[in-house]
Formats: structure tokens, sequence, C-alpha cells
């Protein structure tokens, strides 16, 4: 399965120690978490989304254009983290990415 991940850039940037270095990577090398019934997986990407997060939509469909892959996993600090993205909400950004026709699974590791 080839896997994008997004993760929350303003968490990831403000020092809040983002381990998503090393519990999203490591997630989707040792197939665990989310990925754990995927056959196989190669990550293709792993980019932030950035406030007010319009851009993730636009971002994908111009990285499937220069390179193919199979779903995108939305991170653990853009779908649980409290307090939430205050510009939206997962699923409505779900939503938005399965009308352009992306595969999207809410989480990343189970690292916590
Ligand atoms: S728009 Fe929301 S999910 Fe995206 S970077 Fe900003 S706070 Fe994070």
């Amino acid at each position: 399965m080839r896997a994008v991940i997004v993760g929350c850039g303003a968490y990831m940037k403000e020092g809040y120690g983002c381990p998503g270095e090393w519990k999203c990577i490591t997630s989707a090398s040792l197939k665990k978490g989310k990925f754990a019934n995927y056959d196989s997986v190669e990550l293709i990407a792993f980019f932030e989304c950035n406030c007010p997060g319009r851009a993730v939509v636009n971002n994908l469909k111009g990285l499937k254009k220069v390179q193919d892959f199979d779903v995108v996993h939305l991170s653990n600090c853009m779908c649980g983290a409290k307090l939430g993205c205050p510009y939206g909400n997962p699923d409505a950004l779900v939503d938005a990415l399965e009308e352009q026709g992306f595969k999207v699974v809410k989480g990343v590791h189970d690292m916590g």
C-alpha cells in the first residue's frame, strides 16, 4: 500500500514535541498501528497541513500527478488532539478528500 501521512503543521512546528518523526514513520515502516492490516507499506510522503488547512486537498492532488499513492492517513494529532483544529474538523477534511477520489484513513499510530 503506497501511503501518504498528513500531520498538523501547527502542532508540529510549535514545539509541542511532535513525535511524528518517529511514531508516524516508524509505524509505517514496521506496519503497525493503522498500517497493520496492509500487505505491505511504502511511505510516499509525510507532509504538514498548514493553517488554515485549505491547501491539503490541492497539495495531495499535485502530489498524485507526480507520484501515485493508494491511501492518505491523517495523523493522530489532526484527528484526535484536544483541543482540536480551530479551522475545521477531520471529518470535513475526510469528506473533501473523498470527494476528490482519495481513500482516507483517520489516524496513524497506536504508540500513545
Ligand atoms: S489547519 Fe488545523 S490541522 Fe491544519 S495545521 Fe492548522 S491547526 Fe493543524
